[in-house]
């Protein structure tokens, strides 16, 4: 049996990626880094730490096929820092994962447990494959497989994996399981917390599955307030209808305002009267995830989703989407970043330019790490918390993140995302200054 697209709840990012495979994003992270670094005049030894990964793990293994077939996989696990805490972050299964992503992506984790003050630095993983290709059982083998090859390379009190881009809950309990059945049996209740974003019933948490797009509605809740800002009858569309898209859709027609346009792999659709998020996801799951050929609104081109007149842009896709070619098409007040690195360097400068308000990704969709936290918290105290108190528990957070990065822009006079980066890096400077260097 091939997994449907509902089974493994892709995140549907857009597939342009020859574009994206011409320009590092590596490299976007690495000019952002040196800005806000110049500005805030970090300490040039701590810089250079902080400019490297801490280690890259690549492997490769082999998987038996439905057909009796053996296929190679490449996987990867880029742990970037861990001045804060274990290395931490989400694991994607993807064409386009490859060693410069996972590292743009690992970085990004440690900016973003420094500025939301959670104990845990940066990490990022995945596997180079289309999961749309496999079986369900195909690709039980091939995450266990990665798992086991990873080894000793993750851990509990270490480095702990969760879901990325086509990954999933179902996905998270193989590796759990994995994990567990190399331990000695008496160590195994005492390592739940090797993972996070599991199914409620294997130790995750309420909350979880939301927790990025409920971020990212917090965060624009806060946008609105600073800036006397109505939500209830605002528009706003949404690039990518996976798990954060979705979500974040979802939680802002809660607010009063309208979903006017929305993209996935399969195409864009848009309604100027409005789209009910909820309905549109009671229908992708019925059309293998996807929303083409919705009918309660018209297809649309992917240029024309862009050059949409909303009030909120939310990309919740994939990286370099919005560029110096596409930024000058965006007619919105604010771009709230859902996706890690949808906007680059070149297409940042251009929303400066035009006054359009950046949340930057390693703010906006910090809400799944915080939860992450929250369950591996939970795992390690054997406790179980209700939705409420994690809803609030993530809020608190959040906001006061928001708090810091809006205070730093302001002093700084600087963009928003080069103050979330100073946030971070004076964090980390006084870990490393505290603490110093071995030997
Ligand atoms: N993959 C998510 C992110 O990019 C969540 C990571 C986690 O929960 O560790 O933030």
């Amino acid at each position: 049996m091939k997994a449907s697209p509902a089974d493994i709840d892709r995140t549907r990012g857009l597939e342009e990626r020859t574009e994206r495979k011409q320009a590092s994003v590596y490299d976007n992270v690495t000019r952002q880094f040196d800005k806000a670094a110049d500005l805030v005049k970090l300490d040039p030894n701590i810089r250079k730490i902080l400019a490297m990964t801490t280690n890259e793990i690549i492997v490769n293994f082999p998987v038996k096929m439905d057909d009796g077939r053996i296929e190679m996989f490449t996987g990867y696990r880029v742990q970037h820092n861990s001045a804060l805490g274990p290395f931490k972050g989400g694991l994607r299964f993807h064409p386009a994962v490859d060693i410069d992503e996972v590292r743009a992506l690992a970085t990004w984790m440690t900016w973003k447990s420094a500025i939301t003050n959670i104990p845990f630095g940066g990490a990022k993983g995945g596997i180079q494959l289309d999961p749309f290709k496999y079986s369900y059982s195909e690709l039980e083998r091939i995450t266990r497989r990665f798992t086991f090859a990873l080894g000793n390379n993750i851990g509990p009190e270490y480095d702990i994996p969760a879901p990325d881009v086509n990954t999933t809950p179902q996905i998270m309990a193989w590796i759990l399981d994995t994990y567990l059945s190399t331990m000695p049996p008496h160590e195994r209740q005492r390592c739940t917390h090797v993972v996070t974003g599991k199914p409620i019933e294997s130790g995750g948490s309420l909350g979880r599955d939301k927790a990025t797009g409920q971020g990212v509605v917090f965060t624009i809740e806060e946008w609105a307030k600073d800036n006397g800002f109505e939500l209830r009858g605002a528009t706003y569309t949404v690039q990518g209808f996976g798990n954060v898209g979705s979500w974040a859709a979802r939680l802002m027609n809660q607010h009063g305002s309208k979903l006017i346009a929305v993209e996935d792999v399969s195409g864009a659709i848009s309604n100027p009267d409005g789209i009910d998020p909820d309905d549109a996801v009671e229908y992708a799951s019925k059309n293998k995830g996807l929303i083409s050929g919705y009918p309660k609104a018209k297809p649309i081109d992917r240029k024309t989703l862009l050059q949409t007149q909303a009030d909120i842009f939310i990309p919740a896709a994939l990286e370099n989407q919005i560029t110096a070619d596409t930024a000058p098409l965006l007619k919105v007040k604010l771009v709230a970043e859902g996706a890690n690195g949808p906007t680059d360097p070149d297409g940042d400068r251009v929303l400066q330019q035009r006054g359009i308000d950046v949340i930057p990704d390693i703010l906006c969709n910090a809400g799944g790490v915080i939860v992450s936290y929250f369950e591996w918290l939970q795992n390690k105290r054997s406790e179980f918390w209700e939705l409420e108190e994690v809803d609030c528990k993530l809020h608190k957070k959040i906001v006061s993140a928001y708090a810091r990065v809006r205070d730093t822009a302001k002093k700084f006079n600087t963009d928003w995302r080069t103050a979330a980066y100073i946030v971070a890096l004076s964090c980390l400077e006084r870990v490393y200054k505290e603490r110093g260097i071995f030997p």
